[in-house]
């Protein structure tokens, strides 16, 4: 025997007993995984581990489907463009309850399941706080025992990866599936064709009457089913998120192919994928190119001859469909789905015009995310059009009903151009809004603030015709990963002192209260919150090698980087303090540390530029003696679901500083108060509730209110007067604008902060005095470490109402009309 042939020789760990969940594992690793133990990576043993736990997961969602069928009930369907999931590991074990089964059974193999689990990707299928609500939506609905299947689009890509390279935003391709993913199910048998462009025929009876219309596409593909399990908290129910890749469909390949045009065969290939393969990376702004219109479409008109394959598969009658189905749309994304609805009832199920009118309106609700008229869907006639032709005639016949319901309704003739679905101001355009308005028997805000601007705004003469249809629903996050999993020490310290109920009833964390008052506990509190500042010191440490005291206090502002949030503003106000502690030194400075983290949309100029400006000032103020101690700026690259888990715990203060009236709600504001944070911020989304539920005294709240603004800019408002008037805001500016914080390109931030001096529509000088006044409030209170501990334990108990569970009921009592 050579050398070569001696076998080698491995570790082994000794085998696991059978029929033991560590027995499981190997075996999963071996014969479903192909692996032998002894040479496993990491992404082996996390396969193995997801599959072991979801043979268990798959049991329990055949018997909620089967339970949901013998029910005879109404099922919910949610279309949402995106769904920022993040990991699902800790979600699924947990909630199916063998978290600390797998752990022990993974340690004694020797695999840590904490390192198996960093290797999971964070399926970033979504831009923000829209994707984010519909994933914590999915848990909870699962939670409270609410049929339901989510519909959205499997992008290959999801969000882009962030890296800051010289302090510039870098977007690189972001490849979560490049491990394959052990939670979908890839279902042929569910693939429906989705058609587009091409031309309408009207079939005619003897009187020469339109009998039916029939779309001939010229161009269709496949959308074909993944489904991915998504398990409730205990296991109780677990529903189905499926989401629709796009495939060419074989027949046309096969022509091409066979008359020897491979090419053409391949680029029809790759056409019908690149439908699925990105998504868009813009928030709170309308995408506007022809291939996202493309998206919309094709994933309503998949979900919905989904929807109504089910519907007759149990019932022989679409005239029940409202009884058994309420279909969600998650913002104007899928709005098209009201047409495509009317276009299926009608053209293909022989529905005549009003009964299908009424069937659609019986059958949608829509939820409505913003205000800002950048973010308000519209398109192009003439593209949609042509993409659509047959939907197109049936949006015009929908607006000639709701025209005439307006006269009737006795609307003038300004009221009646502005709830029209085509926008007539300029390039004619469809009005997503309008059309997913008028589809729908329910319409909601995200805030009560921002639902009462709706109807003040926006909607108001939908509204003046329709005064039933708008109500709100307040957002919310799941509790479950939002505490549970992502502050474990938080949660073990709450459970030893109130006891487990909180985690089936979130209410009851409100007996928390009254430890607030024990000081033992308050150091306790503390100590846990230290050790989250500790891990992410450390992961700053690690990815970006700055060290970082973790007594300082925390100050975080994470989320996407939009003008209307403002991280200018307090960027303006670091400059500022930077400036007053250098002029200052003998005074007693709170050692402080401002924590930036999020993605900025490619296209966004103005937020890039911020990204730079921030990591500009941080470059010279971290490396500045005279503050050294005192000031610290970081920007975290790559801010995401994984992120935030890591970031929200350690938060000592929360910045939800935003100009009045433009964040609909916000839900890091609740994940970070949940998480024992102090708020800083405006009367603004979500904010305001928030205040009345932790108590005035427990959040610190500043600047103009949303009419105050709006008065404001309908007055004349004239930024330059408060700049004068604030020697700290003029000095601030000055700096930033004349290059001290950039002196290889001094003129890099000029026609930035010139914008604040000539319009500053986001009222970043009006707000200035108020809001450094109110982080001075938050210094004082700092200093005073058993009020500030009691404060942040009042804001955790108290936060349990902004549980998406309290949402998801909400919504099934009053809009879905299912139990819950
Ligand atoms: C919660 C969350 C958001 C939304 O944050 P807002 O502060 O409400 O804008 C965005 N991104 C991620 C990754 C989140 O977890």
């Amino acid at each position: 025997m050579t050398e070569m042939m001696t076998p080698r020789k491995h570790p082994v760990a000794p085998l696991p007993e059978a029929g033991t969940l560590a027995d499981e594992i190997v075996k999963a690793l071996m014969f479903r995984v192909g692996k032998n133990p002894s040479v496993a990576t990491g992404y082996d043993w996390l396969n193995a581990s997801i599959k072991v736990v979801r043979d268990r997961i798959i049991a329990r969602w055949i018997e909620s489907t089967q339970r949901t069928y013998e029910a005879g009930g109404k099922r919910v369907y949610y279309l949402s463009l995106e769904f920022l999931i993040g990991r699902l590991m800790r979600d699924a074990f947990s909630n199916i309850g063998l978290m600390e089964e797998m752990r022990d059974a993974l340690a004694s193999l020797g695999v840590d399941i904490d390192v198996i689990a960093e290797l999971e990707p964070d399926a970033a299928l979504g831009n923000g706080g829209l994707g984010r609500l519909a994933a914590c939506f999915m848990e909870s609905m699962a939670s409270v025992d609410v049929p339901a299947h989510g519909y959205g689009i499997r992008y290959v890509h999801g969000l882009f990866r962030q890296e800051i390279q010289d302090g510039v935003q870098v977007e690189l391709p972001e490849t979560w599936l490049e491990h394959g993913n052990p939670w979908e199910f890839e279902r042929r048998e569910r693939s429906y064709e989705i058609g587009f462009g091409g031309t309408v025929e009207a079939t005619t009876d003897k009187l020469g009457r339109v009998e039916r219309h029939v779309w001939r596409p010229s161009e269709r593909v496949l959308a074909t089913a993944y489904d991915t399990p998504v398990v409730g908290w205990r296991g109780k129910r677990v529903n189905t998120l499926r989401l629709w890749s796009a495939m060419p469909i074989d027949p046309i390949l096969l022509d091409a192919f066979n008359a020897g045009d491979h090419i053409g065969a391949l680029r029809e290939s790759n056409k019908a994928e690149a439908l699925t393969r990105v998504l868009y990376p813009a928030d709170s702004h309308q995408a506007g190119q022809e291939l996202r219109l493309r998206q919309e479409y094709f994933f309503s008109a998949a979900s919905l001859q989904d929807i109504i394959n089910r519907h007759l598969g149990e019932y022989d009658d679409l005239r029940s469909l409202p009884d058994k189905a309420a279909i969600h749309l998650n913002d104007t994304h899928p709005a098209v789905a009201v047409a495509e609805l009317m276009r299926l009832l009608c053209d293909v199920h022989g529905f005549g015009f009003d009964e299908a009118w009424d069937v659609t309106r019986r059958t949608f609700g829509y939820t409505n995310h913003t205000l800002l008229p950048e973010a308000l869907e519209s398109w192009p006639i003439h593209v949609f059009e042509r993409l659509l032709p047959r939907h197109m005639q049936i949006v015009y016949a929908i607006n000639a009903e709701l025209l005439r319901e307006a006269r009737e309704g006795g609307l003038n003739d300004s009221q009646i151009r502005s709830i029209s679905l085509i926008g007539e101001d300029g390039e004619r355009r469809v009005r997503m809004g309008n059309l997913a308005f008028a589809g729908s028997h329910s319409i909601n805000g995200v805030s009560a603030l921002h639902t009462e601007l709706m109807k003040e705004t926006v909607f108001a003469d939908l509204h003046q015709l329709y005064p039933a249809r708008i109500n709100n629903k307040t957002n919310g996050i799941a509790q479950r990963r939002w505490l549970f999993q992502c502050n474990p020490g938080l949660t073990a310290l709450v459970r030893e002192v109130i006891g487990d109920r909180f985690m089936d009833d979130i209410d009851a964390l409100r007996d928390l209260e009254r430890h607030a008052e024990d000081a033992a506990f308050r150091e306790r509190f503390a100590a846990v919150k230290r050790g989250n500042k500790e891990r992410l010191a450390r992961l700053v440490s690690e990815r970006m090698g700055l060290w970082l005291d973790p007594s300082a206090l925390f100050d975080i502002q994470i989320k996407r980087i939009h003008e209307y949030k403002r991280q200018l503003l307090n960027i303006v106000e670091a400059v500022a303090l930077y400036d007053q502690i250098r002029s200052h030194p003998e005074r007693d400075w709170v050692p402080r540390i401002k924590f930036f983290g999020g993605k900025a949309a490619p296209s966004y100029f103005n937020a890039k530029l911020i990204i730079k400006l921030a990591n500009d000032v941080a470059r010279v103020i971290n490396n500045d003696p005279a503050v050294r101690g005192l000031l610290k700026v970081v920007f975290i690259p790559n801010y995401n679901v994984s992120l935030a888990e890591v970031m929200m715990p350690a938060a000592d203060l929360s910045e939800q500083i935003s100009t009045a009236g433009m964040e609909a709600s916000g839900t890091g504001n609740m994940k970070l108060a949940l998480n024992g944070a102090l708020t800083i911020g405006t009367l603004d989304g979500a904010n305001v509730e928030m205040k009345d539920q932790v108590g005035d005294e427990n959040i610190v709240i500043f600047g103009l209110t949303a009419h105050e603004v709006e008065e404001r800019r309908a007055e004349g408002y004239d930024p330059r007067a408060f700049i004068e008037a604030s020697p700290e805001l003029s000095q601030a500016l000055s700096a930033i604008r004349g290059g001290v914080f950039s002196h290889d390109q001094p003129d890099r931030y000029r026609d930035l902060i010139d914008g604040i001096y000539e319009r500053d529509w986001f009222m970043v000088a009006a707000d200035f005095d108020a809001y450094a006044d109110a982080q001075r409030r938050v210094d004082a209170l700092w200093t005073d470490p058993a009020d500030w501990n009691r404060k942040a334990i009042l804001n955790a108990a108290r936060m349990g109402w902004f549980s998406s569970d309290r949402t998801i009921r909400q919504y099934a009592n009053e809009i879905w009309d299912v139990p819950a």
